[in-house]
């Protein structure tokens, strides 16, 4: 037992992030063999460039903002020009009505499931995930006392299992986060799905007397294929929190800026707009970081390029093809999910890296086990050197 360390860090030091190790590998494995020996699947970082406008957007802002306005201390909630035009731009988008105080500038969605999550739940409150998903969620939960729900895989759409989702619901359940599109199936929830969804929770918020919140975290919204929509949360269902990020669409992870929306429809919007401010604080961001949130406001129609992402998407669907893989043809997202020839995915995953440079990461990480995901968002060049070894590994399984 450390002296130093508090339980909970020991045990986060224990379990590690898999994928984050399986990242390492990948770079020590690249200095061994040679980058171009060397497929690395493993890791959701976008492989396309920002767009340029938003390198120009932060050079403006920096010549064109005093120094008190562009490196002060500001709201805890943000700029108000920034939270404004976001608001104005949601609105055109989607026709909703929100005003600057539905929005509450976040560093990141990572930032804004935090919040959310230290504003909703009580040390020992439920809060339903469904698998598979995105597994900081654990942690995020966690964090505050929360204890995390899953409701388990519905293969092969995953699409979430009503009967299931409902059988979870308790006088425990404060929250439920869904991923849409989703990380790691790269699954989009559809409109009648998400009716069925709302549908569930109103009947549960009626039956236990209180509200429970759907919490949207999607930082993929415009990462989709083929003309897909995807539904717009707050007009679903009212006690909806959305939290969003422009890591993704934008190629800008490292620049830590997203928000969260808080409709007035939303049981007790105002405290709860209140108490978003509070946490952006006390969680120890104090706020969201100033030059990127006035960068982003000139560029909020511009999008990184997800056709590159859709070059990808067909290159690897072609290679599982050809490989005889079985996979989720991805909606959204740049994660592709494969089911693995055999029950442990783990086994499949150290065979892919060791005998054929493949890296991909283990479905159990996302408590999915007999499934890995490829992350697309990687050079095309990359994916057709991988060819013939993902074919390769397909054929050590008999598959082909
Ligand atoms: N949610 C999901 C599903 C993600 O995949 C990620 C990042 O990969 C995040 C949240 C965190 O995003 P951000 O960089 O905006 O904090």
């Amino acid at each position: 037992m450390s002296k130093v360390i508090s339980t909970e860090m020991e045990r986060l030091l224990a379990t590690g992030s898999t994928l984050r190790a399986m990242f390492e590998e990948g770079k020590k494995m690249r200095k061994q063999f040679g980058a171009e020996n060397v497929f690395d699947f493993s890791l959701g970082n976008p492989s396309v460039p920002a767009p340029k406008e938003f390198n120009e957007a932060m050079k403006q802002v920096i010549e064109e903002t005093d120094s008190m306005t562009l490196h002060g201390y500001m709201s805890n909630s943000g700029y108000e020009v920034s939270r404004e035009a976001i608001a104005f731009n949601l609105n055109e988008r989607f026709g909703t009505n929100f005003r600057m105080e539905n929005v509450t500038m976040t560093v990141g969605a990572a930032n804004a499931l935090v919040v959310a999550m230290k504003i909703l739940v009580n040390p020992g409150d439920e809060v339903i995930v469904f698998a598979p998903f995105f597994l900081e969620y654990r942690n995020y939960i966690s964090d505050f006392g929360a204890v995390t729900k899953v409701v388990p895989p519905n293969p092969p759409t995953f699409m979430p299992d009503m009967a299931a989702f409902e059988a979870a619901i308790n006088e425990k359940t404060r929250a439920v986060i869904i991923n849409n599109p989703n990380n790691p199936t790269g699954a989009v929830y559809d409109e009648e799905t998400i009716k069925a969804l709302a549908a569930v929770m109103e009947r549960a918020e009626e039956k236990y007397g209180r509200p429970i919140f759907l919490i949207s975290d999607e930082p993929y919204r415009e990462i989709v294929y083929d003309g897909v929509e995807v539904p717009f949360l707050t007009k679903y269902y009212k006690n909806t929190l959305v939290c969003y990020s422009y890591s993704k669409s934008l190629s800008i992870p490292g620049e830590r800026v997203g928000y969260l929306l808080i409709p007035d429809e939303a049981e007790e919007s105002d405290r709860i707009i209140a108490a978003s401010a509070i946490g952006v604080r006390v969680l120890g961001c104090v706020n969201a970081p100033s030059l990127q949130q006035l960068a982003i406001i000139k560029v909020l129609n511009v999008l990184s390029d997800v056709d590159a992402y859709a070059k990808n998407r067909k290159a690897l669907m072609d290679a599982m093809d050809a490989a005889g893989f079985e996979y989720v043809v991805p909606k959204g997202t740049f994660y592709m999910f494969v089911k693995t020839p055999i029950e442990d995915d783990k086994e499949f995953v150290t065979k892919a890296k060791d005998e054929f440079h493949v890296l991909c990461s283990s479905g159990a990480a996302f408590d999915c086990p007999g499934w890995v995901r490829f992350a697309f968002c990687v050079d095309y060049d990359m994916i057709v050197r991988a060819t013939p070894h993902i074919i390769a590994v397909g054929h050590a399984y008999g598959l082909n």
